[in-house]
């Protein structure tokens, strides 16, 4: 019988430096929205929920405004009804955007489900409203390409698009310096346009924000890292105030913006998903590396390399072969602490164009801060394993995998 707690023990020593760390970037972005709860004297009172048109509802602009703070953006939308990180990202570029604009992405291909959004066929995409698509590639270190930027960026591009997570590509998350130093080029090169980051998996990673580094718009998910493990569904959009009441024309109707919206279960959960946030994502990038660093030990490829601070909670681990990979994600799912009775199997999901296999037994569907794995089932058989609400679950998964491995 190996031994796996001593092992996890010793992994755990080698990344003592590391989480000492994510400590201290947690402890500052606790203070960040600890400020910002105070700033806009949250009460009992923003918790209620309201109905019907949802005028003067407090606890929505409120919840808007405190996302905002936090991440040091003039203004905010935090809604149960942005459905998810795809929903938030095509309400703000259809707000933003306007026909003969163009979208130019420097960050390489977006997000699979961003795809058909900004260039599907004859489904309402950006392109069927004529606005236009470019794509600047990364270079072979997945580095920005500067010189291909500077050369792409035009008069018509209305929007600089930036995605801070790697999605199912295979590359490191930017950090906040490396947008940042985007955000200063793009200017210098007179772009007076909108710089908008998809930051999905990378809130409170870092001390900062894109928003702190030049961009001006932040989109992302409330079941990846800004919601805490607690919010049940929604998205945010914060940023600029002008630029906040145009998406605001999209996000409910032209004439009356952002003056709507009404939620009768109340807006507890995500307060309370923000406040937790900090702490949550630092479990989330310990789950990570505690991963990372037992499966670069057992001889798999996987990225971020241990030796660097992740700048995004996701893990991508290489497989020899899709039962290996299957095999790996069956785990997380056998890890879970809900339906951890299921056998996970490939399924051709929505926004996708391969079969995605996924293991989220997680308490809100499908949330992948919660200890989570998925991927196409295709070559190079890479795994993205991300999430855990407790640094512990990762550990009981680790186990899991472990033993898993040392029986075959
Ligand atoms: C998850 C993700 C999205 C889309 O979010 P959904 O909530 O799954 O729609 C977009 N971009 C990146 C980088 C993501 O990781």
């Amino acid at each position: 019988m190996i031994d796996f707690e001593s092992y996890i023990k010793c992994c755990e020593k080698k990344l003592e430096d590391k989480f000492e760390l994510i400590d201290g970037i947690a402890f500052k972005n606790q203070e960040k929205v600890l400020k910002a709860f105070q700033k806009n004297k949250i009460a009992v009172r923003h918790f209620a929920g309201t109905t019907g048109y949802g005028y003067g509802d407090e606890g929505r602009d409120t919840l808007g405004q405190v996302y905002a703070d936090a991440f040091h953006a003039e203004a905010g939308i935090v809604s149960p009804h942005i459905l998810s990180g795809t929903h938030a990202l095509t309400v703000a570029l259809f707000g933003l955007l306007r026909p003969g604009d163009t979208l130019l992405c420097v960050s390489g291909e977006p997000y699979d489900t961003i795809r058909p959004v900004i260039s599907g066929e004859g489904i309402g995409s950006l392109k069927d409203y004529g606005v236009n698509f470019k794509c600047v590639g990364l270079t072979s270190d997945g580095l920005f390409d500067f010189d291909n930027i500077g050369d792409t960026l035009s008069d018509g591009v209305g929007v600089v698009y930036i995605q801070r997570s790697r999605g199912y590509e295979l590359r490191d998350a930017f950090s906040c310096s490396q947008i940042g130093e985007v955000c200063r080029f793009v200017r210098g090169r007179g772009f007076k346009g909108c710089i908008f980051v998809d930051n999905c998996y990378g809130e409170f990673v870092e001390e900062c924000e894109p928003t702190d580094c030049g961009a001006d718009i932040i989109v992302g998910s409330l079941i990846k890292n800004a919601g805490g493990g607690i919010a049940p569904t929604g998205g945010y959009i914060c940023g600029g105030r002008d630029y906040i009441q145009r998406i605001g024309g999209r996000m409910t109707a032209p004439s009356i913006g952002l003056e709507v919206g009404s939620y009768e279960g109340g807006y507890r959960y995500f307060y309370e998903g923000l406040f937790m946030a900090p702490h949550v994502v630092a479990q989330a990038l310990k789950c990570s590396l505690l991963i990372g660093i037992a499966m670069t030990d057992l001889g798999y490829k996987n990225y971020p390399s241990i030796d660097k601070m992740p700048f995004d909670i996701t893990r991508c681990i290489q497989f020899d072969d899709a039962d290996a990979m299957i095999n790996f994600i069956r785990e997380v799912q056998y890890a879970s602490p809900v339906d951890s009775y299921v056998t996970c199997e490939p399924w051709d999901m929505p926004g996708y164009d391969d079969d995605i296999i996924m293991a989220a037994g997680t308490f809100v569907s499908g949330a992948s801060i919660e200890l989570s794995a998925d991927g196409p089932v295709k070559p190079p058989y890479i795994a993205y394993f991300q999430g855990g609400l407790t640094y512990e679950h990762g550990k009981c998964a680790l186990k899991n995998i472990l033993n898993k491995l040392a029986k075959q």
